[in-house]
């Protein structure tokens, strides 16, 4: 089974919703016919034969890459181009990355604009009729076939309003729907007696998912003031989901350097009683050290895998510290006002 999650030619124009519509369409057929016809029916090609070669999955960003592995266990061996800890805008392939992707039964990636080095090797993967799995374009054409089932806020920082930010890895229901997308993937691509064993991990990381997605709720809920400022728009869908409220982004994810304006935006904020700021662990120290006045600086991590870190190893222990970092840093709110 090859046709997963596959570009092809005519979709990698990008930015044409019609076309994104199209391949989602393109999508959910493969994955029925995965489902109706796949197991073990008599007109499919392959043979026990086919299922001899352990697939490789190449991912881009740790998140992603934590997740597969959970779920692939011995049964996928699943590989992570981006190094734990650097910041995905702006990496270039190796020589070695490259290889690694031409070879890989799958590639998984983040899309929207954060892995941008990788769309070259899509492109290319769909000319060759290789599986390619793409968040962002899972979740747009969610987006588009559910329409308002998602609001949001309508900050005025600058998000245009038909962008759908492409860190949703963040949110717990989109990394429930990438880890079935995955164990879908996955079925279709091992032996039959390894797919049981496949649906228990998937199912456990779901439950545990689910749990995260609770904890944020019950912990966020009876929250007063909701005003943080993180520093760039990596956790804008997190605070759509929980309804906190974002007023400043320190950096643009384009331009890497603090402004005069956005400086004097943090002041501000800071003196209207928004105690709650939020660096990443790729920014600068001296340079936060200059952002805050009298807010104390907590981390919020998007993307974990940090050894150095020991509660950020795991994505359900990226996700369950980034909520102890948010509640300290809301509770300052109330606290110095
Ligand atoms: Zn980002």
């Amino acid at each position: 089974m090859t046709n997963y999650v596959k570009f092809n030619q005519s979709t990698v124009g990008l930015t044409q919703p019609m076309v994104f519509r199209l391949m989602f369409l393109l999508t959910l057929g493969s994955v029925w016919l995965m489902c109706i016809g796949g197991c073990g029916s008599d007109d499919s090609e392959k043979t026990a034969s086919d299922h001899q070669i352990t697939p490789t999955i190449v991912c881009t960003i740790y998140p992603l890459y934590d997740l597969a592995r959970t779920i692939a266990g011995d049964d996928a061996e699943v590989t992570l181009l981006l190094p734990a800890g650097r910041t995905p805008h702006g990496y270039t392939l190796t020589a070695a990355d490259v290889v690694a992707i031409r070879n890989a039964s799958l590639v998984i990636a983040a899309g929207g604009g954060v892995d941008t080095w990788i769309q070259p090797e899509l492109i290319r993967r769909t000319k060759n009729q290789q599986d390619s799995l793409n968040l962002y374009h899972m979740v747009s054409e969610g987006e588009e076939e559910g329409a308002d089932s998602h609001e949001g806020h309508d900050h005025d920082h600058g998000h245009a309003a038909s962008a759908i930010n492409p860190h949703q890895w963040l949110v717990p229901h989109r990394a429930i729907e990438y880890v079935e997308s995955l164990q879908l993937w996955l079925e279709g691509n091992v032996p039959p007696t390894l797919q049981q064993q496949i649906r228990d991990r998937a199912k456990a990381l779901k439950t545990d998912i689910e749990q995260i997605d609770r904890e944020y709720r019950g912990a966020l809920s009876d929250l007063d003031d909701r005003r943080l400022i993180t520093f760039h728009d990596a956790f804008d869908p997190l605070a759509a989901e929980y309804d906190l409220d974002i007023v400043v982004h320190i950096f643009s994810t384009e331009q890497q350097q603090l402004t005069a304006e956005v400086l004097a935006s943090c002041w501000q904020a800071e003196e209207d009683g928004v105690h709650a700021m939020f660096i990443e662990p790729q920014m600068d120290a001296g340079m936060a050290s200059r952002i805050a006045k009298s807010a104390t600086l907590r981390l919020l991590d998007p993307l974990g895998g940090r050894s150095d870190k020991p509660g950020f190893v795991t994505y359900p222990d990226l996700m369950r510290s980034n909520l102890q970092s948010l509640l300290e840093g809301l509770r300052d709110n109330s606290g110095n006002k």
